[in-house]
């Protein structure tokens, strides 16, 4: 008995990253669309063979695009939005990077398509915008032209199609027409990630069923007639808590897709088990259906209840490689769950990854692998062999592989001893402040003689010494121009910082930082997350030594810089076993000595930012209270070691607070410093309303944006702040650090900003 073996994905950017470079020499007017084209096919060719030489059974066709899925579906559609009217004259590759970049030869300029977070990974995805009177001109002949190139390696392919009701739940209606329904005309390009969109609750597009039915029914009818078999039709949403409307939609748009014999749908859900839509989705009148198996809880076994219910003639993929780990898999644990899965299913038991390998590194090929941690590793490639051996039943016993841990790590988890009302007292006396008092969010222009100056330490050509003496001068320069600008509480600039959770992870043990680990965070743009390998722990302090010394070089008070627990395990990988939970607390302990060292080194404020606090949040809303509580837990341990007198701040990189905001208290940190400057005023509300108890900087300016900033507008967020919070508890700074500006803009920008605190603060104090 065969079992089938195939996967949802695998990462695009290509070993190298060669896609990313060759799109951006592309943009740049470098490279032609043929030479682009001949780099990224490149790319596609390599991705198969890695499939082929597995040994999988299927060749996945359509994972493939040059920026995001739900961008190239949505060009595909024709669903182009009105204000891209020029994007007529190009063809499908450059519409989709007009309408991802906002810019695209021979075209003006408008704002890029929304982008934002792909459930809850750190990928983005590009906002579908659909007009009220939305018609579908769909052209997929580029993805036939895919599926023609596959078919020269003479295998079986099974091709990917984002699933009419997951495309229009992620879509949201605009009318262009209409100024109050545009989209946010700002894009947010740093890698604080989009301000986050929950899960979409609206039903507004649901009304777009029945002009997309035809749509998928051609499309499906020309897959069957290049002689497709399998469509992989990804339903993600289908793991979400689902309003009625779209449940019932499931049962009407399957129901009048479903006819055609010569094609078969894999219905394909990923990233949480199916909970309360089980039902709806084994019934679904369809071939098959794909579970992902990998985030199930320990011992829950769902998996055996969707055997249990699923019609006996539909085929089952079988998620069982996590798609989202960097870890080698328990094969022989796996091989147990095959067994059993088998026996019910026989044939109809295909094996795949839970979800797309585009969320895990490519190859470990390049590394260079610590003893520790050799043979723990498989990253894409790796885990190709892992599906392969587990279906033919040759499974290879890995002695390497890391088990559960007999102990879990806990804390007690502290809190500061003194409340809000009497820390704002001692710290008002002590700081002496003035009123609305200007700040930053942390970094300053990352220049390149900073890059050029790392680099050649990196590589061995620049001494330790050299090296200090290199980003001392940077912080000296940092200082003095905050001190020229005015500026009323400094920081030192963060020169030293490749990336804040990076330069942590690189000082911290417990992590490993690996060489070619990139993962596609948006369009061209790939992280390289730390990988959580062990217990953390802070050997020594890591931050001191700069913030000291920048201290040392004016009367001002100097702002220490730290990055958060939450944020940092949020932008790493985990390890294997340990749960969230535990790494967080972990951390939140490592924080807490380093808030320690800086107060004693005489350092007064102290920001943890924790820019990704919201980014780890459960999908589902039963599981979510928990993550909130470690989360707010973890937050607290590390200003625990804070005095009275230490001000703790806190940034977080969006201000959409409105589900969450009582955990946002419940951090307790004593400023907070929030975007407000792109996502529009009436969110400062929220705060209002709950009677948001301690200091907050809104941003004034979007430092994402190159132009100095308006002093008007500034004042309309700086004027619609103060109604929502009283003048004492105001401060005035940024949206975000200012490390992608330059110098120029950074001093142009500051000096406006500024200059407004000071006018205001002249009308506060006179009236
Ligand atoms: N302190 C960091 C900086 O200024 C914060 C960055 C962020 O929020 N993404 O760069
Ligand atoms: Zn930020």
């Amino acid at each position: 008995m065969t079992i089938q073996t195939h996967i949802l994905g695998y990462p695009r950017i290509g070993v190298k990253r060669e896609l990313k470079f060759a799109e951006e020499a592309y943009w740049r007017g470098e490279n032609s669309q043929d030479e682009f084209l001949e780099k990224a096919y490149a790319v596609e060719a390599a991705n198969w063979q890695s499939q082929v030489n597995a040994g999988l059974s299927f060749l996945t066709v359509g994972d493939f695009v040059f920026y995001d899925s739900i961008l190239a579906h949505t060009v595909r559609l024709g669903a182009i939005p009105k204000r891209f009217n020029e994007a007529s004259k190009l063809n499908q590759i450059d519409q989709q990077f007009y309408l991802a970049r906002g810019r695209a030869p021979d075209c003006t300029d408008v704002a890029a398509l929304e982008m934002t977070k792909w459930f809850d990974t750190n990928y983005h995805y590009l906002v579908p915008e659909l007009d009220p009177a939305q018609i579908f001109n769909a052209d997929f002949s580029d993805l036939f032209r895919q599926i023609e190139r596959a078919k020269k390696y003479n295998k079986p392919l099974k091709v990917v199609v984002p699933g009419l009701l997951t495309f229009l739940y992620l879509s949201r209606v605009v009318d262009d027409k209409k100024t109050t329904d545009a989209p946010n005309l700002k894009k947010h390009t740093c890698e604080c990630s989009t301000h986050y969109t929950d899960a979409n609750t609206n039903i507004a597009t649901i009304k777009f069923i029945d002009a997309l039915i035809p749509v998928y029914s051609k499309l499906f009818d020309d897959l069957a007639a290049y002689g497709i078999e399998y469509v992989q039709i990804d339903e993600p949403i289908l793991v979400l808590d689902l309003a009625p409307e779209w449940q019932s939609a499931f049962e009407r748009v399957y129901n009048l897709l479903q006819r055609r014999d010569s094609l078969k749908l894999i219905v394909t859900t990923y990233f949480e088990t199916l909970a309360a839509n089980l039902n709806l989705a084994v019934n679904l009148p369809v071939a098959g259906l794909h579970i992902d198996i990998t985030r199930e809880k320990s011992g829950d076994f769902f998996w055996k209840k969707v055997i249990d219910q699923l019609p006996t003639h539909k085929i089952l993929s079988l998620g069982v490689i996590n798609g989202r780990s960097v870890w080698a898999s328990d094969l022989v644990k796996l091989d147990e769950i095959v067994k059993t899965a088998q026996k019910s299913l026989g044939e109809r038991l295909w094996l795949s990854t839970g979800c797309s390998l585009l969320h895990v590194p490519v190859d470990l090929k390049s590394e260079t692998i610590p003893d520790e941690i050799d043979g723990k590793l498989a990253f894409a490639r790796q885990k190709l062999d892992e599906l392969v051996a587990l279906a033919s039943g040759y499974i290879y016993i890995n002695e390497k592989i890391t088990r559960a841990a007999d102990k879990a790590f806990d804390l007690v988890g502290q809190s500061r001893l003194e409340n809000f009302a009497s820390r704002f007292k001692a710290q008002h006396a002590k700081l002496n402040l003035p009123l609305i008092p200007t700040t930053t969010i942390g970094s300053f222009p990352q220049t390149a003689e900073i890059r050029a100056a790392r680099a050649a330490w990196n590589k061995g050509n620049l001494s330790d010494a050299d090296y200090e003496t290199a980003m001392k001068q940077e912080i000296a320069y940092t200082i003095k121009e905050q001190e020229n600008l005015g500026l009323d509480v400094l920081v030192h600039g963060e020169a030293e910082r490749t990336d804040m959770v990076e330069y942590f992870a690189g000082l911290l043990d417990g992590f490993w930082l690996s060489k070619f680990g990139w993962v596609q965070s948006y369009g061209s743009r790939c992280v390289r997350p730390p990988i959580i390998v062990g217990d953390i722990t802070r050997p020594k302090a890591m931050t001191v030594k700069w913030i000291q010394y920048a201290n040392t070089l004016t009367d001002k008070i100097v702002k220490g810089m730290l990055t958060g627990p939450v944020t940092i395990l949020n932008w790493s990988f985990p390890p294997a076993h340990r749960t969230r939970r535990e790494v967080c607390l972990q951390l939140a302990e490592a924080i807490r000595q380093e808030v320690s060292d800086l107060q004693d080194a005489g350092i007064e404020i102290i920001q943890i930012d924790e820019a990704a606090f919201r980014e780890g949040l459960p999908l589902r809303r039963t599981d979510r209270a928990k993550y909130w509580d470690w989360a707010v837990k973890s937050f607290k341990h590390c200003s625990s070691s804070a005095n009275i007198e230490t001000q703790i701040h806190t940034h977080m990189c969006y201000s959409d607070f409105k589900d969450c905001l009582p955990e946002i208290i419940a951090m307790d940190a004593d400023v907070i410093t929030i975007e407000t400057s792109r996502s529009g005023l009436q969110l400062l509300e929220v705060f209002h309303q709950q009677s948001y108890p301690n200091a907050i900087g809104p941003g004034v300016y979007d430092i994402h944006s190159p132009r100095t900033p308006d002093a008007e507008d500034m004042r309309i967020v700086i004027d619609g702040a103060l109604k929502s919070i009283p003048a004492e508890r105001l401060w005035i700074n940024p949206d975000c650090g200012l490390k992608t500006r330059n110098w120029v803009e950074t001093k142009a920008a500051l000096t406006e900003l500024v200059k407004m605190a000071k006018q205001v603060r002249k009308e506060l104090e006179t009236t």
